[in-house]
């Protein structure tokens, strides 16, 4: 065992603070990861504050993880010591049922292990928020060299996020995708969007972020307040992510919808979303969920974004800043997301 640094919230109404706690040597398929920077994603502060049901404490949040191999076990043969290295939401799973088989391990039949949070060898796992993490190979992904080390992190969770659906739903040229909400998973889900030749349009509750939307890759953008807008645009597209992590009403982005036509559920607000049943059998429309993605196209994606210079757009932050990162996510101001620059995190 090493003692650790991190950054933890001790029980769901305090602040995130200095932490230190113990990880395992590496074991024979481990690789020990020396964290370079970590992003911010909306799901560390819903787990931070329990807003989706009670969390374990001390929480170490953090699951867009960048940095160096500082150290590899015996049967490690995809990385070397100094190689980059990047850990997304999932550091373990059965690996045995027909859906771990798939590479669908998001959706083990035994439920995953998540990088913070996450039951495992008789103690629960810590996230991101930290000097340095210990993996299995399996779980460890290569990172293009061409591009921003600190711009790669958020790809971890929010690329993945918004490729993995854009993907299976088949977002192309001759195809209308609707973004809602320009944060973090979103302003990924309009480049890749965009990246793929589909036709696309920004769903926004911010009126300051147009020229943003334009630039990151929207064919037009709407402001989601304005009615005449929205029944400008209903009936119209193949494909709606919803990337909103706070209540909203579901039903008029169902009405965005032509026949046939499906919203994905990404984002995770902490209180249901009541769906009226007419938005959906007008139109035979689909209501949909997605969660984050597989490995294997994990690892696709992270190649995708080196062949085509695609990263997230980041704002540094220091380690302490963390709370006031949060606060300023809750008002939707990030650009578009957060990372943690690990050097600024002091030993405990
Ligand atoms: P974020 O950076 O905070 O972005 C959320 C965006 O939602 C805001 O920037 C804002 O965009 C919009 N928004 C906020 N309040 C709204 C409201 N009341 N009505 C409509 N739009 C609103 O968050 P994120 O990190 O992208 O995460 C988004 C959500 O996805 C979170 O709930 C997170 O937990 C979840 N998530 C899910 C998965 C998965 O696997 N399914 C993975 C990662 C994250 P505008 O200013 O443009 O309106
Ligand atoms: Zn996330
Ligand atoms: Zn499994």
């Amino acid at each position: 065992m090493f003692v650790c640094t991190g950054y933890a919230a001790e029980s769901a109404t305090v602040p995130l603070a200095p932490f230190s706690f113990e990880r395992r040597d590496p074991g024979a398929d481990d690789v020990r990861i020396d964290i370079v920077y970590c992003g911010v994603c909306h799901s560390d502060l819903h787990t931070a504050r329990s807003e989706w049901g009670p969390s374990l404490y001390p929480c170490v949040p953090g699951h867009e993880i960048v940095g160096r191999v500082s150290a590899v076990g015996a049967n490690v043969t995809r990385f070397r010591e100094g190689d980059l290295a990047g850990v997304g939401c999932m550091v373990d799973s059965c690996r045995g049922c027909a859906t771990c088989k798939l590479g669908l391990e998001q959706y083990c039949e035994q439920g995953f292990i998540g990088t913070y949070g996450g039951k495992e060898r008789g103690g629960y796992t810590f996230g991101g928020y930290s000097k340095a993490i210990v993996v299995d190979q399996h779980f460890v992904l290569k990172l293009p060299a061409n591009l921003e080390l600190a711009a790669v992190a958020p790809l971890l969770c929010a690329g993945i996020t918004t490729y993995s659906p854009l993907k299976h739903w088949g977002a192309g040229p001759g195809k209308r995708v609707g973004i809602i909400g320009l944060g973090g998973l979103g302003h990924m889900a309009l480049k890749f969007a965009h990246a793929f030749g589909a036709e696309t349009a920004l769903f926004t509750t911010s009126p300051g972020k147009e020229a943003d939307a334009r630039r990151l890759g929207a064919d037009e953008v709407v402001l989601s307040k304005d009615k005449g807008a929205m029944g400008a645009h209903a009936n119209s597209f193949d494909l709606v992510i919803d990337c909103v992590a706070a209540e909203h009403d579901i039903n008029a982005y169902l009405r965005l919808l032509k026949r046939d036509g499906t919203l994905v559920q990404v984002g995770a607000p902490e209180k249901p979303l009541p769906v009226n049943v007419f938005s959906l059998i007008a139109n035979r429309r689909a209501f949909a969920g997605s969660l984050i993605g597989g490995i294997a196209e994990t690892q696709e994606m992270l190649d995708f974004c080196g062949e085509h210079g695609i990263v997230c757009d980041v704002e540094m932050i220091r380690m302490d800043e963390i709370n006031t990162a949060y606060e300023r996510m809750l008002k939707s101001d990030v650009k578009y997301r957060f990372v943690i620059d690990m050097e600024t995190l002091q030993p405990a």
